[in-house]
């Protein structure tokens, strides 16, 4: 066998990916239950919102052709004929020459299609002098403008966020079709590794990896199982896997995962089922591991913090997405680049980086740090078809 990875293209990679992954049967939840999960369905209002014309400002309803010209000087004068309750539809009709007063989010009088703001009047007996002039439509939010029944609020593929949740409610969704939460187990491999709450001996460092691969599980919408940490031995790690594969959907297997003397991943996976992919032109994660048993994914992922996240944002993601139809990927922007950055043709860069004013400035220092998770912003994805960039080009930045 070869003592190399035999590397494939990080695209090739995620469409192994996406060919192993189906979404789950769904489920329907009240939405006090469903942050975090995967809406299954468009979601459309049940209603009109708002259901009716409704002012932005307090101020005055009026017709707006009643201000053409108005300024402090001349001032259009308006007679005020009512005061518009919250919550009422107010019944008479505004008529030229008329004005009425209204409070922010009250409905406006049939005859309106402007509201002036209260900064720009002043309130004389029953005479309103009105000083600056609104064109059709200012300060108002006509019927069904913000949402409305005949079109799609929210995706099917949203993940139920605060700001979601928020829209879902407005739109009268108090139960909702999400897909079910694909269950991922968690296995963290090495003879150094310790649990959290030991005080690592000499050569021993803490597990990381279980609760990196934990956390970011949930916040993609999995349900993560950890099998604890399980020593370089072909016994225990191909028993641990077959538990993971027997109340899983798929199963992440951390450190292990090169071509070295005690690296067993790829074999262990192998004896149970199949590796499809070992070796990825991505830097860090380079031994990445994609592998199916019984219908199962496997991932193996490199055992340094820093390079096992890469391969959760690149790779994990794309695999639980894979299974809850989640449709929206990492939150990304451009900025232009502090430093030169150097990169390998072929290989896909992700290089930490951090936020400085309108730059981004890399952060270099030694690839086994993990502080670097913390002490940076996001990574710069440099694609392999560039060799690297020069200072000022705009560059991708994933933000954590
Ligand atoms: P490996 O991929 O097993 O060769 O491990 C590469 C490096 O990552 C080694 O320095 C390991 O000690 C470290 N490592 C492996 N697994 C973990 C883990 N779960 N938490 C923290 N560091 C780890
Ligand atoms: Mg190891």
């Amino acid at each position: 066998m070869s003592r190399f990875l035999s590397v494939i293209q990080v695209d090739e990679a995620i469409r192994v990916i996406r060919g192993m992954t189906s979404i789950s049967p769904g489920e329907e939840i009240s939405l006090s239950d469903a942050y975090g999960r995967v809406l299954s369905n468009d979601i459309c209002s049940d209603v009109n919102i708002p259901g009716f014309d409704r002012s932005t400002v307090d101020g005055y309803a009026v017709i707006s052709s009643d201000t053409t010209g108005a300024g402090d000087a001349i001032p259009s004068m308006l007679k005020l004929t009512g005061r518009i309750v919250m919550g009422d539809i107010p019944e008479d009709k505004l008529i030229p020459g008329t004005c009425m007063y209204i409070p922010t989010g009250a409905s406006l009088p049939s005859g309106a299609d402007a509201v002036v703001m209260i900064e720009y009047s002043e309130e004389i007996g029953d005479q309103v002098l009105i000083q600056r002039p609104v064109a059709p439509g200012e300060n108002v939010i006509v019927r069904g403008e913000d949402f409305g029944s005949d079109r799609v609020a929210v995706p099917a593929g949203t993940q139920i966020s605060s700001r979601v949740a928020g829209v879902l409610a407005a739109c009268g969704a108090d139960y909702v079709q999400v897909s079910s939460r694909p269950r991922i187990g968690i296995i963290s491999t090495g003879n150094e590794l310790v649990p959290v709450k030991a005080i690592p001996l000499g050569g021993q460092i803490r597990d990381v990896n279980t609760w990196l691969c934990n956390a970011f599980v949930t916040e993609n919408g999995g349900i993560p199982i950890s099998y604890g940490i399980i020593k370089d031995d072909r016994k225990s790690l191909s028993d641990a896997l077959n538990d993971a594969l027997c109340s899983c959907d798929a199963v992440l297997m951390s450190g292990g995962s090169s071509k070295g003397e005690r690296d067993m991943c790829a074999d262990i996976i192998t004896s149970h089922g199949q590796v499809l992919v070992h070796g990825i032109a991505i830097s860090p994660g380079k031994p990445t591991i994609i592998g199916l048993v019984n219908g199962k994914p496997v991932i193996g992922l490199p055992g340094h913090p820093a390079s096992a996240y890469v391969v959760l944002l690149v790779f994990v993601r794309e695999l639980i997405n894979g299974m809850t139809g989640r449709s929206e990927s990492e939150n990304h922007i451009f900025v232009r680049l502090k430093t030169p950055l150097r990169s390998a043709q072929g290989r896909e860069d992700y290089v930490r980086a951090i936020l400085k004013g309108e730059y981004v400035e890399p952060v270099l220092g030694k690839s086994g740090l993990t502080n670097t998770l913390i002490h940076s912003d996001g990574v710069i994805k440099v694609p392999g078809t560039v060799e690297g960039y020069e200072a000022g080009d705009f560059v991708k930045v994933i933000l954590w």
